[in-house]
Parts: structure tokens; C-alpha cells; sequence
């Protein structure tokens, strides 16, 4: 969907949210309300940011991981044009997620390869035969070039916000400076997220078209709970690894809908099939994708990445995972094809 008004200069971030329920991985933000204002006790624990995964059960466990410092904001590339970028924004009193870096580059990749292979699977492809995707910003090592941001504030001033991800966005757009946003898609992604009554809380997910920015660029506003929540995480360090991750049964401790379109509780691997199908569903607006429902192949079951299919991102992964799993389509293959931001 796209916003009718520039979020720059107007920033109701609400326009930016999924408008159809069975269409969004998460809620649309909840007003604050007395409970969560003191929401001190439910910050997770202060682990090292260079702690190896929480999971101890996870294939990741054991890894060392980079050391998270905020970015330099003074010394950003403003120069960079069509890339996939990202700002990580985490609240004064909450450290950086351990391996957030290795979990979000490893996510970029992933979110290539998939667009990648549905493009090649329609005949999309580029000079070199391969199936035509988005470009990252890369750092020197390779790795996503994430810019990491400490907010001013803890995470109960965010949160006791009418809207805290758009509070949290508003101060990313504050303070990098403005030519960073413009003529790239953005990822904004923020820790705000709590889990009360097996619902996370602060967490609305939303990505649009954002024309004023420049021709074919867009944002995406993202929640980090796409990546886990404490205990686990959605994303293996090694690729290798990732079907596992959506194979696990233990309880999320969060009900929301699964890939057959049920409510209720999720597994650890329906919650990561779920929310990393929402992330790629998010960026799927950021290209200017529009929700689509077709079920092409008419088995009744819709698989659309941006039609309820994206949660069925398992079987993508895993025989284990949802049979038949998300697609991209045929028309959404076309419109990418054509997209400025899948041009060289
Ligand atoms: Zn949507």
C-alpha cells in the first residue's frame, strides 16, 4: 500500500500499517495503557552484546560474534543510490541484540536469494543468467552495512507513545541525516517489542512505496522480534542451519496466525515461518507490491508472498515446513522484473 501523504513532513506512521488483519503478521500497534508503562520488568535481561546466541539448543550456540557499537552517523555514505539498507535502533537501557549483526546479514541474504529464485523461476533474469534481485549496501568485510543507533530515551518512553514504532522512526529520521533515506530502500528496525499475555506488544510491522524519497525507493518499518524473542531466534548464523529453525516445536510463547491461517499458538519454527515471512512481506511493499490473494494454481491454498502465503515461508527451508510453500507469483515476478530498484 502506499501512503497519500509524504512521511517526511507528515509522519502518521499509521498509514504505513497493514490495513488487512489476516494480511499482517502482527497487530497494529496497541495503545500503551497503565500496565506497560512500567515496563522495566519486562525488558529482557541485559545480556553482553557480544554474548553468543541465547538459545543454547540453537546451531548457533557457541559462536563469537562482532561486538555492536553505535554508528558514526558523521561519517554515513550519502552518495548510495537503489540499495537495500537498514537503520537498527535499539532503546537506550536495551542492549544490542547478541548476534544482531551476523542475524542481519544473514536475513539480507536471505531475503536476496528468495526474490532471486522466484524471479528466475519466471524467466527474470540478468546478464549473467542469474534471477534478477536487489542490490545490498555492503561493507568493507562484505557483510550488510547496518548503521546502529543507541535511541535517546529507555524503552518506556517509546513505548508509552500513542505509537512507539512511529516514535522510535521519527527519531531515526532525526537524527541521520536526511540524503541517507532518499533513492534507496530502507529498513527500519527497532527493539521495542514486549510479550504480555502471549502477545508481543510494540511491535507493528509496515513497509510502503516511498515515492517523495526518490523514484522507486521505499521503507520498511520493521520490529526486531522478526528475529527471535528471548530464548530464541529466528535466523541461523550458518545457512546451512536455517531449516532446522523452522522445524522446532517447543511453545514461542505467542499466539498468532499460523501458516494455515489458524490463530492460536505458535511453534518456534510456525513463529519464525510467520515473522521472517512477514519481514520479506514488509519489503515486498517497499518495492511497491500491492497485497494479491490469487491462487493461481487453484489447490486452495493461497501462497502468495503478499497475500497470506507468507507465512507458509517454511517449506521453502524444510519438507517439514508448509506444503505448498510461499511463492512470489507470476504477476509480482513481473513487476519486480520492471521495478527500479531490481535494475543494474
Ligand atoms: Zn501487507
Amino acid at each position: 500500500m502506499q501512503p497519500d501523504r509524504p512521511m517526511r513532513s507528515v509522519p502518521v506512521f499509521a498509514l504505513a500499517w497493514c490495513p488487512i488483519v489476516l494480511a499482517c503478521a502482527a497487530e497494529p500497534p496497541v495503545a500503551p495503557d497503565a500496565a506497560s508503562a512500567a515496563a522495566d520488568a519486562a525488558v529482557p535481561d541485559a545480556s553482553p552484546p557480544d554474548a553468543a546466541s541465547p538459545d543454547a539448543t540453537s546451531p548457533d550456540a557457541g559462536v563469537a560474534c562482532r561486538t555492536i557499537t553505535a554508528t558514526d552517523l558523521s561519517a554515513l555514505d550519502l552518495t548510495v543510490t537503489r540499495h537495500v539498507r537498514a537503520i537498527y535502533f535499539t532503546p537506550s537501557d536495551r542492549p544490542f541484540r547478541a548476534c544482531v549483526h551476523e542475524h542481519l546479514d544473514r536475513f539480507a541474504y536471505l531475503a536476496q536469494a528468495f526474490f532471486r529464485d522466484e524471479l528466475a523461476a519466471h524467466g527474470f533474469v540478468d546478464g549473467n543468467g542469474a534471477g534478477k534481485t536487489f542490490a545490498l549496501d555492503a561493507a568493507p568485510d562484505g557483510t550488510w552495512d547496518v548503521v546502529y543507533l543507541v535511541g535517546e530515551q529507555p524503552a518506556a518512553f517509546y513505548q508509552a507513545q500513542d505509537d512507539a514504532p512511529g516514535a522510535a522512526m521519527a527519531e531515526m529520521f532525526r537524527r541521520v541525516p536526511a540524503a541517507f533515506h532518499e533513492r534507496n530502500v530502507t529498513l527500519y528496525l527497532y527493539d521495542l517489542a514486549v510479550v504480555e499475555d502471549r502477545a508481543i506488544r510494540y511491535s507493528g510491522n509496515g513497509g510502503s512505496g516511498a515515492p517523495w524519497e526518490g523514484e522507486g525507493t521505499g521503507y520498511v518499518l520493521q520490529g526486531a522480534h522478526f528475529l527471535g524473542l528471548p530464548g530464541f531466534d529466528t535466523i541461523a548464523l550458518d545457512a546451512a542451519d536455517q531449516g532446522a529453525m523452522f522445524e522446532r516445536t517447543e511453545d514461542a510463547g505467542v499466539d498468532d496466525w499460523d501458516g494455515d491461517q489458524a490463530f492460536g499458538p505458535l511453534t518456534r519454527g510456525e513463529y519464525t515461518s510467520t515473522y521472517l515471512g512477514a519481514a520479506l512481506h514488509e519489503l515486498g511493499h517497499a518495492f511497491y507490491l500491492d497485497h494479491l490473494f490469487t491462487d493461481y494454481d487453484g489447490d486452495g491454498v493461497e501462497t502468495n508472498l503478499m497475500g497470506n502465503g507468507f507465512r507458509r515461508l517454511s517449506g521453502r527451508y524444510t519438507p517439514a515446513g508448509y506444503q505448498p510453500p510461499t511463492e512470489l507469483g507470476p504477476d509480482h515476478a513481473a513487476a519486480l522484473d520492471a521495478a527500479w530498484m531490481f535494475q543494474p
